[in-house]
């Protein structure tokens, strides 16, 4: 068991894509001030609404491949194109002000955090239901059909990957998702009427998607 207080300990919240983790990263240090959210660097381009330095630092490839040189990383990844890296003063500085970092990476980065941070909290986000999850995923309207094979392919990928975590926390109202991220953060169990989900969810998440992709004629190598 670890030593380090909960209170400082490094949160992960990694997903599939589409399965809401940043909405609840993003509610979880709204108005708490125990809890700082982990800004990324990035080479994609800024989407409409986003600030630099706010919600990434949008950084040049160069700038960013600088950085890794500079091992001023604590784990980067290449997620659909684009390199994702989160800064080591991320961490460092809210060690020092002894409030907790909130991560949300992807499960590349997540594996990499478990490494070198071995204290760090590792929390997966499922959707609640294949059904939801391709709504979501699909719910801008504007994925091309090649997109859309891409990212259920991607999440069948970061499926098989969710049993390396410490919990799995079910995203079906937000809520009180967010009420048991907080509770496990704290170093608290989660709650037995919560919405904590198990390897059957995900193996029914992963059944699903493969369904769909086969019914799709989207599946890829499968
Ligand atoms: P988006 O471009 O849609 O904001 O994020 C795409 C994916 O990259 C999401 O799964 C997000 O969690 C992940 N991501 C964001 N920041 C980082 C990071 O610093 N490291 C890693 N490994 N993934 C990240």
């Amino acid at each position: 068991m670890t030593k380090v207080p909960p209170e400082v300990r490094p949160l992960v919240l990694s997903a599939p894509t589409g399965a809401g983790k940043t909405t609840i990263a993003r509610a979880l240090v709204e108005g708490e001030e125990d809890f700082v959210f982990s800004v990324s660097a990035t080479t994609r381009f800024p989407r409409k609404g986003e600030a630099h330095g706010v919600d990434y630092w949008f950084l040049s490839e160069e700038e960013f491949l600088k950085m890794v040189d500079d091992g001023e990383f604590a784990e980067w990844a290449k997620v659909h194109g684009d390199l994702y890296g989160t800064p080591k003063e991320n961490l460092t500085r809210a060690r020092q002000d002894r409030r907790q970092v909130v991560l949300d990476i992807d499960v590349q980065g997540a594996m990499q955090i478990r490494e070198a941070v071995p204290e760090a909290l590792l929390l997966f986000i499922l959707p609640p239901s294949v059904e939801l999850f391709f709504l979501r995923l699909t719910g801008r309207g504007t994925e091309k059909e090649e997109t859309l094979r891409r990212r259920l392919n991607t999440a069948l990928q970061e499926l098989e990957v969710a049993e390396a975590f410490d919990f799995l926390v079910i995203n079906g109202d937000l809520d009180e998702a967010v009420r048991e991220v907080r509770t496990l953060a704290r170093g608290g169990e989660a709650p037995p009427e919560g919405t904590s989900g198990t390897l059957d969810d995900v193996r029914l998440l992963l059944a699903g998607i493969e369904s769909l992709l086969r019914r799709e004629k989207l599946l890829q190598g499968h």
